[in-house]
């Protein structure tokens, strides 16, 4: 196959926050899939890596070193594991592994989270939804990542004549909705073509608001359907028909729920990539972002960390779409989605997804399987066109 490159030519740079637990083991793998990758299709990457979370609080006191934020600034990407654990615990602690993640989403801007729940049919059983239910569904949700009740003000509390009380507000921009619904609508173009808007229209002024600035968005794309769903519908939707879903895009609050309610179709956390976008473009032509598996570290079942059992898929396809929205190298993003499926078909299977009487691989020979499938698709693909006839 032709050596795929960026359009610009340079050699991506990869900033790699590994962070705690099972983050460390998984993203490894995932980067030795990605030099595997790099290899068969011919093309370069360079990685630092740095510390984050649990291990950076150790190491300087801080979950975010200016170190590594210097890092993921300049990157094109973060390629990012997982951060926290009982040892970071204290409810009373000044400084605590998540203010990494939320540090990094805020310095970078990135304001579109997305979840792709794409069954795989070798998978259909392990759901925990009947298999009718959930053949056919190949969905993104897309959360609106830096607005809405999670950073609106004020946000306190306050001892009133009646008592304590308490307040959390539900701010949004119009430029902060119109950048994420324009993302969804992007995404919807290079799939089936249909965006579902979920608000509270019926009751919130920026439910009404954010379905305004969607039906005026949609008069753009044409091409793209556009349906509006309550939440309280999506929710009960997501389980009843998922397969009927493609681009599905909330507000933060509503999205941290669907995001979590979705990936449960897959059966496994241990399945399911995300990917934080910004409005920032890289050096590569690409949108700066952030990649991760949506599990965590794992530190809460130590039986599982350290012991081969974390399922490294989530973080190969993190690193997938990585090519596919940062690098801008979408045909290798394609061969590593295909290898997994190709491996799973295969009937491997890491301890978290094994059914009865399938064969349990540890984490590293799973990554080593996907990996050698890469290789050897790209090159029987080199082969077949060397050895294709030319016509005429
Ligand atoms: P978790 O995702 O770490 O684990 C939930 C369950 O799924 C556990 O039983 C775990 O063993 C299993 N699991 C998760 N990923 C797996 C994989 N790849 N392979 C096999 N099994 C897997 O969630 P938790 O236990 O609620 O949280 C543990 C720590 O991770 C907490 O400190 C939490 O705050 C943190 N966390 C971090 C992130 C992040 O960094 N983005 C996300 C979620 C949780």
């Amino acid at each position: 196959m032709g050596a795929p490159t960026s359009a610009s030519g340079h050699v991506p740079h990869i900033a790699v926050l590994a962070g705690d637990g099972i983050g460390t083991e998984v993203v490894e793998v995932g980067l030795r899939v990605l030099q595997t990758a790099a290899e068969a299709y011919g093309w370069n990457f360079s990685a630092d890596h740095a510390l984050i979370g649990g291990a950076a609080i150790d190491a300087t006191g801080s979950a975010l070193p200016d170190a590594t934020l210097h890092l993921a600034s300049r990157a094109d990407a973060v390629y990012f594991g997982a951060v926290g654990g009982p040892k970071w615990d204290n409810p009373l602690a000044k400084v605590r592994p998540e203010q990494g993640i939320l540090g990094l989403r805020k310095a970078l801007d990135l304001y579109a989270n997305l979840r792709p729940v794409k069954l795989s049919p070798s998978l259909l059983s392990h759901s925990v939804l009947k298999e009718d239910i959930v053949r056919g569904t190949d969905m993104i949700v897309v959360r609106e990542l830096t607005g809405g009740l999670y950073f609106g003000k004020p946000s306190r509390r306050w001892q009133s004549p009646t008592g304590w009380r308490a307040v959390d507000t539900l701010a949004y921009s119009e430029q902060e909705i119109e950048r994420v619904l324009r993302t969804s609508f992007d995404l919807a173009r290079l799939r089936r073509k249909k965006v579902t808007s979920v608000d509270k229209a019926n009751v919130l002024t920026t439910g009404r608001f954010w379905r305004e600035i969607a039906n005026r968005v949609a008069v753009d794309y044409p091409d793209v359907t556009l349906e509006h769903i309550l939440v309280d519908s999506a929710a009960m939707y997501l389980i009843r028909r998922p397969a009927s879903f493609d681009v599905v895009v909330t507000e933060n609050m509503f999205g941290d729920i669907l995001t979590d309610e979705a990936s449960v179709l897959a059966g496994s956390m241990g399945m399911l990539p995300s990917a934080s976008l910004g409005s920032q473009r890289n050096s590569l032509g690409g949108v700066q972002g952030l990649y991760e598996p949506i599990h965590g570290t794992a530190l809460y079942t130590p039986e599982v960390v350290g012991t081969g059992r974390a399922n490294p898929i989530a973080a190969i396809l993190s690193a997938a779409l990585m090519l596919r929205y940062s690098l801008a190298l979408p045909a290798v993003a394609d061969a590593i989605e295909h290898a997994v499926e190709t491996i799973l078909e295969a009937g491997f299977r890491t301890s978290d997804i094994a059914g009865p009487g399938t064969e349990i691989v540890v984490t590293d020979r799973m990554g080593e399987l996907i990996a050698a499938e890469i290789a050897r698709a790209a090159s029987s693909t080199q082969k077949a066109r060397i050895t294709a006839p030319t016509v005429a």
